[in-house]
């Protein structure tokens, strides 16, 4: 029997009062197709955990739909994430993605300050403290964390983090739907079963798609990178070619077995709605002949 498939769209907390001003329309136009959840950023470029969380009030107040806070915990102290954990089963939270984080390099070694180093010491304290309450996502490296120093050590903390009881993945963004295949071949093998969903990043511009590729360790391929170049002056061409390109990787992964797609929305709707658009999909989240 086919499952539900899983639609969600992903927010960061707004940097600047524009941001904030735009963002209620930006989350009412998203939650008219009725996405399974929005997850909201933390501590990525600079938000603090204030801004997630008002960001997820602000969700829950114009859509309704559920909200989930990302967690990052590299730094932190149990006695820190405690408190958030409260504060957030307060607000009626039940699900959260459970991070790492980025801190300078001398900060993330073992002998760094703070009390969690890794993702997996965080899924483990949240179930340790909460049991079933809330619903735990962590990060998926299709083409590997760029800090792992092969696939199959940062396979094995993938494992470890399911091991401590995550109940679901969101991967990294790629453009390269082999690479997402692969890593279900090596969940298969492993006997790992808990939806991997592919995390969709909208293709808007030459630049920030390179950027985002070159930060994260994801193949731009190249026949792509040179189209999106020559194409970086006329933006309704780029805008165009980005979409045809990003909703045949959704249509070939949803085709083979992806259990949904989580978009990175960056706050706009019109990229994210547009491949919607293209896929057909409708609300609720629909099951794929
Ligand atoms: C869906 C998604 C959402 C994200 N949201 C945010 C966000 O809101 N805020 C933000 O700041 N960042 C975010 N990130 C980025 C993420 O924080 C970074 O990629 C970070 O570098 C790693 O986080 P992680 O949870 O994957 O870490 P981990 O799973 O802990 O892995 C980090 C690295 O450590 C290695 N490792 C893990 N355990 C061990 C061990 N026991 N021994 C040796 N090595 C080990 C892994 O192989 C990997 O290289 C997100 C990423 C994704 C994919």
């Amino acid at each position: 029997m086919d499952l539900p498939l899983s639609f969600s769209f992903e927010l960061f907390p707004p940097r600047t009062p524009e941001g904030v001003a735009k963002l209620p329309a930006v989350i009412g136009e998203l939650a008219a197709v009725r996405p399974e959840f929005f997850s909201i950023t933390h501590g990525a470029g600079g938000s603090t955990q204030d801004g997630t969380y008002e960001t997820l009030v602000t969700v829950v107040k114009h859509s309704g739909v559920e909200a989930v806070p990302h967690l990052t915990c590299v730094g932190s102290t149990r006695a820190n994430i405690a408190d958030l954990l409260e504060r957030y089963r307060q607000a009626g939270v039940k699900r959260i993605v459970a991070l790492r984080g980025d801190l300078p390099a001398t900060a993330m070694s073992p002998s760094a300050p703070g009390e969690f180093h890794y993702a997996s010491e965080l899924v483990r304290f949240i179930r340790e403290t909460h049991g079933d309450a809330f619903k735990i996502e962590v990060a998926a490296y299709p083409e590997m964390h760029p800090q792992a120093p092969n696939p199959g050590v940062d396979f094995d903390n993938f494992c470890r983090k399911v091991g401590a009881g995550a109940d679901g993945a969101l991967t990294q963004l790629f453009y390269n739907a082999d690479a997402y295949f692969d890593f279900m071949d090596r969940c298969g093998k492993a006997g790992i079963t808990i939806p991997v969903v592919p995390g969709i990043m909208p293709i808007t511009g030459f630049a920030n798609t390179h950027r985002f590729c070159a930060g994260c360790g994801a193949d731009l391929p190249r026949w792509v990178r040179l189209r999106l170049e020559h194409l970086q002056d006329d933006k309704p061409a780029l805008l165009d070619f980005g979409s045809e390109v990003v909703t045949r990787l959704c249509e070939t992964l949803l085709r083979n077995g992806a259990p949904g797609l989580h978009f990175y929305t960056i706050n706009q709707s019109g990229p994210t709605l547009r491949l919607w658009k293209n896929l057909a999909l409708r609300a609720p989240a629909q099951v794929l002949a």
